[in-house]
């Protein structure tokens, strides 16, 4: 028996950036958003900056990099919530320089970004998912990127790339593995967005690469699953 009423949102690497976006927006539309980040004095800081303005969230801490992390809370929203509705694979990180050719790319940059890119949203999913499951409803929004798309695949940043093709994968077979449980897949692009990240000189604001996913994260039942979004709108794998 889930022990509130309210939809329970969880938002990864939600302290700053389109994380922390996402969070706000989605708490302010009702529901009861876990706000979590890897450093906890950072991610606390957050929360408290959202509930001076009157918009109450819940906190704990993930590192997407540490199952034992990641199983912490996971035993967290059962004892507290017993439920799960929507994860935010939101986590990311870019490494290197963005003009560094694949030749000349180290190794280590791509097992290091596809260790928080990729394996750390595949490990949150395994031990979220089944909370779904059992519930048979999901909503699931992976922070993809343009640069992930084999449709437009070129040189340059290619850790950060090959990270998000693989995510953009992950995404087809999760939404291939929960098909019959109500539970809804999908990738997103938030396009250039002004984050640490993104830089100063980014084209968009927070609030519009946040729209996208607030819209994924709380899809009607007929929505759509195993697609790749960019402004509510399909794209290219
Ligand atoms: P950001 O401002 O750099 O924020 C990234 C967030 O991920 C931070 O909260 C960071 O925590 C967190 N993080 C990194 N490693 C983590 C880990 N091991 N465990 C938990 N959290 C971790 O970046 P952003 O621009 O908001 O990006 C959010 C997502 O959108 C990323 O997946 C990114 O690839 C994607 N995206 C961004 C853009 C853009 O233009 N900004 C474009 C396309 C896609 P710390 O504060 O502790 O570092």
């Amino acid at each position: 028996m889930a022990k509130t009423e309210k939809r329970v949102a969880v938002v990864t690497g939600a302290n700053k950036g389109i994380g922390f976006e996402v969070a706000r927006q989605l708490a302010r539309r009702g529901l009861r958003v876990v706000l979590t980040s890897r450093d906890e004095a950072r991610g606390k800081k957050a929360a408290k900056g959202l509930q001076q303005q009157g918009i109450e969230v819940d906190y704990c801490r993930l590192d997407v990099t540490r199952r034992v992390s990641v199983t912490a809370l996971a035993r967290y929203l059962e004892r507290k919530y017993g439920r799960l509705d929507v994860l935010v694979n939101n986590a990311g990180i870019l490494l290197g320089k963005y003009e560094t050719s694949v030749l000349d790319e180290k190794e280590s940059l791509f097992r290091e970004t596809l260790e928080t890119n990729f394996y750390g949203a595949l490990r949150v999913s395994q031990a979220l998912v089944p909370l779904m499951k059992r519930q048979g409803y999901g909503r699931i929004v992976n922070l993809s990127s343009g640069l992930g798309q084999l449709d437009h695949m070129g040189d340059g940043v290619s850790a950060y790339r090959v990270s998000k093709t693989a995510l953009n994968a992950l995404t087809r077979m999760l939404a291939g593995a929960t098909a019959d449980d109500k539970i809804l897949v999908n990738s997103m692009c938030p396009g250039w967005v002004q984050t640490d990240m993104g830089g100063p000189t980014a084209s968009r604001s927070v609030e519009k690469g946040a729209e996208t996913v607030v819209w994924l994260a709380t899809l009607p039942d007929k929505g759509p699953t195993g697609g790749f979004f960019r402004d509510k709108k399909r794209i290219p794998w």
